[in-house]
C-alpha cells in the first residue's frame, strides 16, 4: 500500500445502543445522524483515514436480527470491498457474537478487517464506552504490519480493550463495560497505551489481494438443547426429532457428559438413525468437550454424537448454518464440522 494514501474505513451502522444520543427536547434517546460521525466523535478526524458510514434503515436492536441481516451484511462488505482497507460494523452487543461468528464462515478468502464493535453506554452520553470502542476499533481496522499489510485480516470483535477472534467471543456481562470475552483464546490484541498484537494468534490469508467470496446460503434448520437435571425425555424427544431439523446442539455437562439414563440415549440413537447431526458443545463457559473421560461421554460418542472440541454455542450456531447451506450431505457437514475452518476450535495433536 501507498504508505502516503489515506487508509479509508467503512463504518456500518446496523442498530443498537451505541447509536444513541439524548435528544435535548424531549431528553429520549434517539439514533444520531451517522453522516455526521464527525461531528460527534471529533476524535476519529486525528486520525489519517478517510471514513464513510452507511446505516441500516430501518436500524436494528440487536436482538432482532435475523441471518437475513449477515446476508445483507456480507453482500454490502463483498460489494464494497475494493473501495476500502477496512470495515467497522456497529451491532448491538445482544446478539453481537452470533452475527461475527456468522460472518467469519460465510466470507472465504477475507483479506482485510471486519471488526464489529458496540457499547454499553450510548454514544452520545458522558460515560460513554462507545467513543473509546470505535475509535480503537478505527485504528485496530486500518492498522498495517510492516509489508503494508492488514494487521487483523479477520472477522472480530473489539470491546472495552479487547480486540477478540469473532467466533471465539461471547457476551459474558450485560451491565458492565468488559460485556465480551473469549474463554478459549487469548484475544487478538490488547488496547493499552499501545495496541499489542498477538501477532502470532492472527489468521492470515493465502491471498492478499483478491476479493472474498460470500456464500450467503444459510440453512437454518438447527435446534440448540441445553441439558438440565430433571429435563424431561418429552422435550429431549421433541428437539432431538423434530422432523424441522436437520442438527441438534446438545449444550451437555462438563467435558461433554449427559445423562446416562436409558430413554435418553434411546433418543440420541434414534436421532442419529434418522440422520440428525448432534454436535456435543459443552455448557461450561471454557474448556474443550473431550467424550472420552466419563462414561456417560463416551456413550454419546458411540451414538454417534460429534465432538465439538472447544467451540462455543455461537460459533456452533453460525458454523452449522453455513455448512447446512452449503450441502444437503450430512456426512460432508459432519466432516467439516471436525475440521478448523475459521480459528473457531482449538485444533489439538490428538483430538479426541
Ligand atoms: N439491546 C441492545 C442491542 O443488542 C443492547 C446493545 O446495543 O448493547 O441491540
Amino acid at each position: 500500500m501507498d504508505p502516503n494514501r489515506k487508509s479509508s474505513l467503512l463504518i456500518i451502522y446496523t442498530g443498537g445502543t451505541i447509536g444513541m444520543k439524548e435528544d435535548p427536547l424531549d431528553h429520549t434517546l434517539k439514533p444520531f445522524d451517522f453522516s455526521q460521525i464527525l461531528t460527534e466523535v471529533p476524535e476519529l478526524g486525528k486520525f489519517a483515514l478517510k471514513i464513510d458510514s452507511i446505516a441500516f434503515d430501518p436500524l436494528i436492536d440487536s436482538s432482532d436480527v435475523d441471518p437475513g441481516m449477515w446476508k445483507e451484511l456480507a453482500r454490502i462488505i463483498h460489494d464494497k470491498y475494493d473501495n476500502y482497507d477496512g470495515f467497522i460494523i456497529l451491532h448491538g452487543t445482544d446478539t453481537m457474537a452470533y452475527s461475527a461468528s456468522a460472518l467469519s464462515f460465510m466470507m472465504d478468502g477475507l483479506n482485510k478487517p471486519v471488526v464489529f464493535t458496540g457499547s454499553q453506554l450510548p454514544i452520545g452520553v458522558a460515560r460513554t464506552d462507545g467513543k473509546e470502542n470505535l475509535i480503537s476499533a478505527a485504528e485496530i481496522a486500518s492498522a498495517v504490519d510492516r509489508e503494508g499489510h492488514p494487521r487483523v485480516p479477520e472477522v472480530c470483535i473489539y470491546f472495552d480493550s479487547l480486540l477478540m477472534r469473532g467466533n471465539r467471543a461471547v457476551k459474558v456481562n450485560s451491565d458492565e463495560f468488559r460485556a465480551f470475552s473469549s474463554p478459549n483464546l487469548p484475544p487478538l490484541a490488547i488496547a493499552g497505551i499501545d495496541i499489542r498484537y498477538n501477532d502470532e494468534l492472527i489468521r492470515k490469508p493465502l491471498d492478499w489481494y483478491g476479493t472474498p467470496s460470500v456464500n450467503t446460503t444459510l440453512d437454518t434448520r438447527v435446534s440448540i438443547l441445553k441439558l438440565h437435571p430433571g429435563i424431561t425425555s418429552e422435550l429431549v424427544g421433541h428437539v432431538l426429532l423434530s422432523p424441522g431439523s436437520r442438527a441438534v446442539i446438545l449444550e451437555t455437562y462438563g467435558a461433554g457428559n449427559a445423562p446416562s439414563a436409558t430413554w435418553f440415549l434411546d433418543l440420541v440413537r434414534e436421532a442419529v438413525a434418522q440422520d440428525k447431526i448432534l454436535l456435543n458443545v459443552t455448557q461450561c463457559l471454557s474448556g474443550r468437550v473431550n467424550m472420552g473421560i466419563y462414561a456417560t461421554g463416551r456413550s454419546l460418542e458411540r451414538a454417534g454424537v460429534i465432538n465439538g472440541y472447544d467451540i462455543t454455542t455461537e460459533g456452533a450456531l453460525g458454523k452449522l448454518f453455513h455448512l447446512l447451506g452449503r450441502s444437503g450431505d450430512q456426512d460432508w457437514v459432519k466432516s467439516m464440522l471436525r475440521r478448523n475452518l475459521k480459528g473457531e476450535i482449538t485444533v489439538l495433536k490428538d483430538p479426541s
